[in-house]
Order: structure tokens, then C-alpha cells, then sequence
């Protein structure tokens, strides 16, 4: 008899469901002009909605100038690279970006990726090609682009406890000192919304002649004086040998990329098959994330109103009761500990009050801290908070959970 191909897909799927994880994709049609809203078409008809958990966190993707550079592109050149970047596919927009992008972190150069994930997969197996015997020094909550590289290199890789200095310098101290090490973390975890110590990440890395990899895909546009990520925040950006950035998110747009010295940027494009061997981004989406990325380096206010923002829907929430992790950036993880419960408060919130946040559950996260994500953007209106936090009281309500004093407290000492 042969396999039986139709029943192990299913039962693949039942696992996923039984566990309460089944995903289901929210059908949303952004409205230009009116961020945060959109069309939701998962209903009868098309519903108007207001999206709490966008990763375009300034909104950026709507913003007139992008969407303007973006179409002058797509009239000059058209619409796509028609190559790979060896083969005709690097138009004068790629080298463009490039440039803006070392500028924005003061490296020496940079190199784009088809998305932030390719260009952690790529990078991170590529530099463990490179450099013999190397070990990768893994921070414990890295995002599953930086695992797949790892696994995909040669090295061999040690976890170090997420953000836990003490148990880094212990394992750099078990290494010889002329063997490659590299310290792979990120800046902004963007699901707890915690802040890596970078600068004391780099005086153990100093110290143990280590290599510095950085992912600041949730802080590129966000934090530092130009919007550089937290390393420009915390003066670290010299000290950081490899960052790590994605134009997907904060910058509106679709892309990733890397900035470093010189040699390590030209090695990557030299060696990383998923650098080479792809389809050039589109130069429509190359020019609207060089204008994105111009315009945030000299907009600090849209900067200091996403903190506001973040700022006050944190202290609103916890006001109320509900059980806001504690977060110190400009995410706001609210706990709820189980998947079903997540995913039935996400679907009051979307069916009831048109309110669109998604659940987050594993394995994203780890099983049992299950949570709402809330993005709150600079445009997002007190009305809009007031709108939010009442209907999140009233789903708590719905479904037996107490959003009040007593319920954090049990929380957080669980
Ligand atoms: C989203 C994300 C990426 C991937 O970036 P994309 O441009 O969306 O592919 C990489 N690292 C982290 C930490 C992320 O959250």
C-alpha cells in the first residue's frame, strides 16, 4: 500500500488545532489616509476596522512622499528588478538604498535582502561558513530567522539565557580565545518588548574577542537620534560589528538588509547563497523605502509621538488592572496565558467592537504566556485608546477575567 499523503497532512493539522493554534488569517484592506483603519473581509460583508497590532508602526506605508517615490519609480523603470543583483537586476535605487542605509548606521557599507528573515538566514549560515570554527553565541528568545541561520552554518551554537550577562561571559570563558566567536541577539524583543544591554554585550565581547551581531528589526526607524535602532539610542553603533535591519516594519515598506565594515558586507554578497541566487527586490519597493528611510532620519516628532503613544496606553491599561507585561519600548504585551482564551478574546474584540488585534500564541511565544500584542502608532487617537480599553473591559467581562488589581498580582507572582 502506498502513503497515505492526504492523512498526514491532516493529522498535522488537527495537532495544530487541538492545541488551540490553528491560525486563521485576518482578510484587511488598509484604507490609504485613514491609518489605523482598514476594511476586514472575513465577515458577511466588508466591516470597518481599526488595527491594533500593525508592525508599520508610524505608518509609514501610507505616507504620501513613500507612496509618491514609489510610483515614479514604477514610471521611470517599471515594475520589477528583472534579474538577480549579479545579473541585471542592481538598479541605481538598490545602490542608492545601500548607501543611505550604511549612512543611517554609520558603517561602511550595506546589502539588501528580499525580506529582514533572508537576510538573517543568509547572513548568519554565511558567517559561520566563513570564519573556521566558529561558535555562534545565541541569545535564548532570538527570532526563528537567526535559529534557521544558525542551523543552516557549520558552527557550533551555545544559548545563552535571554539577556542574562552573567551566563554570556560564563560560556565566552569556556571558549579558546582564538577561536571565532560571534554573539548573535536582537535589540527590541518584540514580543516582550524588552531592551537588550548592548553596550555591556559589547564590553564582554570586547573583552573575549568576539564578533557582534545585532538584530534591530524592531528598532530601525524607531529609536536614535536619525532612527538608526537602540545601538544609535545607546551610542553602541561602532561597537556593533553586524546590524541587522528589515524596511518591512517600522520603514513601511518590503526588504531587509545588513551594514557593516566593508570586507564582512562584500564577503556576505560574495558567499550567501540567498543573497545571490534570488530575484533583485522590485525597484518600486527599493525607492519607497529610500524615501521612507530619508524621511524618518530627520523626523524626530514622529519618533517622540510613537513613545507618547506607547507611553500612555501602557499607563491607561494599567490603570484598569489588566495585565500588561512589563515592556520598555514601544510594544504593549497584555498576558493571557492560554491559547483558546487568546484567540476567543482577539475574535470578541474583531467580531463585536471592531477592534483588530491578533493573537499571539506558540510557538511564537512560549506555551502559557499567550498575549494580545498591542502596536499603538502615533496615529492612533485617545479616542481610539478609550474605544480600546472599554471594549477590552467589557471582553475580559465576557469571558470571566478579571482585569482588576487583584488579577495582575496573581499574575505576576505565578
Ligand atoms: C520580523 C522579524 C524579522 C524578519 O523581518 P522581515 O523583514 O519581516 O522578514 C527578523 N527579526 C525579527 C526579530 C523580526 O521580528
Amino acid at each position: 500500500m502506498s502513503f497515505n499523503y492526504q492523512e498526514a497532512f491532516e493529522t498535522a493539522l488537527s495537532a495544530v488545532r487541538a492545541e488551540g493554534r490553528y491560525r486563521v488569517f485576518a482578510d484587511l484592506e488598509r484604507i490609504r489616509g485613514r491609518f489605523p483603519r482598514a476594511l476586514y473581509h472575513g465577515g458577511a460583508s466588508p466591516k470597518e476596522i481599526t488595527v491594533w497590532c500593525s508592525n508599520d508602526y508610524l505608518g509609514m506605508g501610507q505616507h504620501e512622499c513613500v507612496i509618491a517615490a514609489m510610483k515614479t519609480a514604477a514610471d521611470r523603470v517599471g515594475a520589477g528588478a528583472g534579474g538577480t543583483r549579479n545579473i541585471a537586476g542592481t538598479t541605481h535605487y538598490h545602490v542608492l538604498l545601500e548607501r543611505e542605509l550604511a549612512a543611517l548606521h554609520r558603517k561602511e557599507a550595506a546589502l539588501l535582502f528580499t525580506s529582514g528573515y533572508v537576510a538573517n538566514e543568509a547572513t548568519l549560515a554565511t558567517l559561520s561558513k566563513i570564519l573556521p570554527a566558529c561558535v555562534i553565541l545565541s541569545d535564548e528568545l532570538n527570532h526563528a530567522s537567526m535559529i534557521e541561520g544558525i542551523k543552516g552554518g557549520r558552527s557550533a551554537k551555545l544559548i545563552w539565557r535571554h539577556n542574562d550577562l552573567r551566563h554570556l561571559e560564563s560560556l565566552l570563558k569556556e571558549i579558546p580565545a582564538d577561536r571565532p566567536k560571534v554573539i548573535a541577539f536582537e535589540s527590541v524583543y518584540s514580543m516582550d518588548g524588552d531592551i537588550a544591554p548592548i553596550n555591556e554585550i559589547c564590553d564582554l565581547a570586547e573583552r573575549h574577542g568576539a564578533f557582534t551581531y545585532l538584530d534591530e528589526v524592531h528598532a530601525v526607524g524607531l529609536y536614535g537620534d536619525e532612527g538608526g535602532g537602540v545601538a544609535q539610542r545607546d551610542g553602541a553603533e561602532r561597537r556593533i560589528d553586524l546590524i541587522e535591519g528589515t524596511l518591512g516594519k517600522a520603514f513601511g515598506v518590503m526588504g531587509g538588509y545588513i551594514a557593516a565594515d566593508a570586507a564582512v558586507v562584500d564577503a556576505v554578497r560574495s558567499y550567501a547563497s540567498g543573497f545571490i541566487f534570488t530575484t533583485a527586490l522590485s525597484p518600486v519597493l527599493v525607492a519607497g523605502a529610500l524615501r521612507s528611510v530619508k524621511i524618518l532620519r530627520t523626523s524626530k516628532s514622529l519618533r517622540e509621538r510613537h513613545q507618547e503613544r506607547a507611553a500612555t496606553l501602557k499607563h491607561r491599561l494599567q490603570a484598569e488592572g489588566f495585565p500588561v507585561m512589563s515592556s520598555v519600548s514601544h510594544i504593549v504585551p497584555v498576558s493571557i496565558g492560554d491559547p483558546v482564551r487568546c484567540k476567543a478574546v482577539s475574535d470578541y474584540l474583531l467580531d463585536r467592537r471592531g477592534i483588530y488585534v491578533q493573537p499571539i500564541n506558540y510557538p511564537t511565544v512560549p506555551k502559557g504566556t499567550e498575549r494580545l500584542r498591542l502596536t499603538p502608532s502615533p496615529l492612533h487617537t485617545d479616542a481610539d485608546m478609550d474605544d480600546l480599553v472599554d471594549a477590552l473591559k467589557e471582553a475580559f467581562a465576557h469571558f470571566g477575567m478579571r482585569a482588576a488589581a487583584s488579577y495582575r498580582m496573581k499574575t505576576e507572582s505565578a
